[in-house]
């Protein structure tokens, strides 16, 4: 088994470098993307407090020209975002389109040019009074804070000759290049039309590289230089091996397509014809589960043999959301997703809102320093409660109807205070089956006090390495630090999985480490009792963990949790394994 095939190869090299051929980068999704680069610009900076040169009339025109060419705009991304399925964009690009054609906004704006003010810092002034009026309004509406943010800098960019801000708009498709992308933006990409992502920040574990993986882009983060690459240029992108090459000979893009599915070839080979069912060469059963970030990954994970659904991130279904979804709305969402697996077991976690992923509808009260040590997830919910319930709720009734079988769990657990408080909220609601992530390490370390609380553990290696090494999952620099394979996190999973195991109850994995096959036979070994990833991944782990017999699964975890590096646990765990 080839080490990139999970694309994380590149996790434990110590951060990339900018090599003869091209730039280098981290592979976080596997497979061949060429195309012309689309560059995401940056932020748009603040006008200067200029005045105009005395002719208002001409400022007028230019700030209302500006004002109604961003209307325009944002209407036919709107139409884009419906056609493509995506309603619930449309209605955040129809409303964002409302507040640039504000007839309030284009007095205050006339009245600032009267004043002789410059027409890019009338409209930055009169956006400011509004947000103001927003900002005042409480928390619910910080959502629509940042779209009148996104209107304002888009007329001001306008103005000012500026790039346009966010997702860049093509007819062909192309490579998207960035400093680093947000979920919400790579939420409202359209697949069909972006062959590749490539960022300068982001980690093997930020939501970029797992969104990526789930709609199968071939995608490269913490690739330094990127950014600068010129927009319309042509890029070659490998992600697997995280390499990134301008302008590439013809023939290099011919032998480079052909490799990779040559690649993908050989993996489907080896998972073999008809098998299913996660299970070591001597038959003790790994059931292997999808993650999901809503309906639209169905397809993928039952086409690739998923037994169920090991994590539905929500929250992924509102990220582009400023107003709260309903009750009702969320229960059609979910029924669909539980009718897709009528034999399986679909867990579905509550919202993780916070740090990385912001929810317009679910936000902290204020500013915090440090968003990931902050109050994210079930720390939210609990300030939140009404929202749990309305979610909880309609988790019940969506699985009244079907039989699959329905399990749902907190994320950001800490201690037993928090695992009680879940369990409590979902016995209210009607859901049986309440378990809890594991990815805070106080949370592994005393897991046996909370097994007595739950019905089961899913471990999330994300978090958990970026807690455990105390390295901020979004920044790419510190790639090292966030690798699964540190020792200290192998013993973490071993830890909360023994304490699983003594309480009678399953753990299981869902952090992108239980899409490395490698590792997924180590986790295993480790006490793993269910693996859940990316559907990509499925059949390269199924193929794996059947050549392994149990015994040698948990030889090769000893062996990787004896080393004293992640390069060294990686290196002790393909020894021990023979691949
Ligand atoms: C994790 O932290 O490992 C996890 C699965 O959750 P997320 O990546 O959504 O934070
Ligand atoms: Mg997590």
């Amino acid at each position: 088994m080839p080490d990139g095939a999970s694309g994380l190869s590149g996790s434990g090299t110590g951060g990339p470098v900018a090599g003869e051929s091209g730039l280098r980068g981290i592979g976080v999704s596997p497979g061949i993307g060429f195309g012309p680069v689309r560059v995401i610009a940056g932020a748009v900076p603040e006008p200067p407090a200029e005045r105009h040169d005395g002719d208002a009339r001409r400022a007028k025109e230019a700030a209302a020209g500006a004002l109604d060419a961003v209307a325009r705009d944002l209407r036919s991304r709107g139409e884009q975002a419906a056609s493509a399925g995506r309603a619930e964009a449309r209605d955040v690009l129809d409303a964002q389109a409302m507040m640039a054609r504000d007839p309030g906004l284009a007095d205050l704006v006339s009245a600032k040019i009267d004043d002789g003010i410059s027409a890019p810092r009338a409209v930055f002034e009169a956006f400011a009074f509004y947000r103001e009026v927003l900002g005042a309004a409480g928390e619910y509406v910080a959502g629509r804070v940042a779209d009148l943010d996104d209107v304002r800098d888009r007329a001001v960019a306008r103005l000012l000759g500026r790039p346009m801000p966010g997702l860049p708009v093509s007819d062909e498709p192309f490579v998207l290049v960035a400093r680093d992308l947000a979920p919400a933006d790579t939420a409202l990409l359209d697949p069909s039309h972006v062959v590749a992502f490539v960022t300068e920040e982001g980690g093997p574990t930020s939501h970029t590289a797992i969104l990526a993986r789930a709609i199968g882009v071939p995608a490269v983060v913490a690739c330094p230089g990127c950014a600068s690459l010129p927009g319309g240029s042509t890029v070659l992108v490998d992600g697997t091996s995280g390499v990134v090459r301008p302008d590439p000979a013809e023939e290099d893009v011919v032998l480079a397509r052909a490799a990779a599915a040559e690649r993908d070839r050989a993996a489907l080979e080896a998972s073999g014809p008809g098998v299913k069912h996660g299970a070591t060469r001597d038959g003790h059963a790994v059931p292997l589960l999808a993650n999901i970030g809503g309906p639209r990954d169905i397809e993928a994970a039952v086409a690739a043999g998923a037994e169920g659904v090991g994590l539905f991130r929500t929250e992924f279904l509102y990220l582009d959301r400023s107003n709260r979804p309903g009750g009702d709305e969320q229960e059609a969402v979910y029924r669909r997703v539980l009718e897709a697996f009528p034999k399986g077991r679909v867990i579905v976690r509550v919202l993780d809102a916070g740090a990385d992923k912001p929810l317009g509808f679910l936000s902290p009260p204020g500013e915090e320093p440090n968003p990931a040590l902050g109050e994210r997830g079930l720390r939210m919910l609990r300030r939140h409660p009404e929202l749990l319930a309305e979610q909880l709720g309609a988790l019940a009734r969506a699985a009244a109807g079907t039989t699959a079988i329905l399990q749902v769990m907190a994320p950001m657990v800490t201690d037993l205070d928090d695992a009680r408080f879940f369990a409590e909220a979902c016995r209210d609601a009607g859901v049986e089956m309440p378990g809890i992530m594991i990815e805070v390490p106080a949370a592994a370390l005393r897991a046996g006090d909370l097994a007595d609380e739950v019905e089961f553990f899913s471990i999330g290696t994300n978090d958990l390495a970026q807690y455990t090494g105390a390295a901020d999952r979004q920044v790419g620099r510190l790639a090292r630090l966030q690798d699964p394979w540190l020792p200290a996190l192998l013993d973490l999973v071993a830890i909360a999985a023994d304490a699983a195991r003594k309480a009678g109850k399953p753990c299981g994995v869902c952090g992108e480490a239980a899409g490395d096959p490698v590792l997924a036979c180590v986790l295993t070994g480790l006490g793993a009792t269910s693996l859940s990833m990316s559907a990509p991944s499925l059949p390269l782990v199924r193929a794996a963990l059947a050549r392994q017999t149990l015994g040698e699964c948990r030889q090769a975890a000893a062996a990787a949790r004896s080393a004293s590096s992640a390069a060294g646990a990686r290196a002790a765990a393909h020894e021990a394994l023979g691949i």
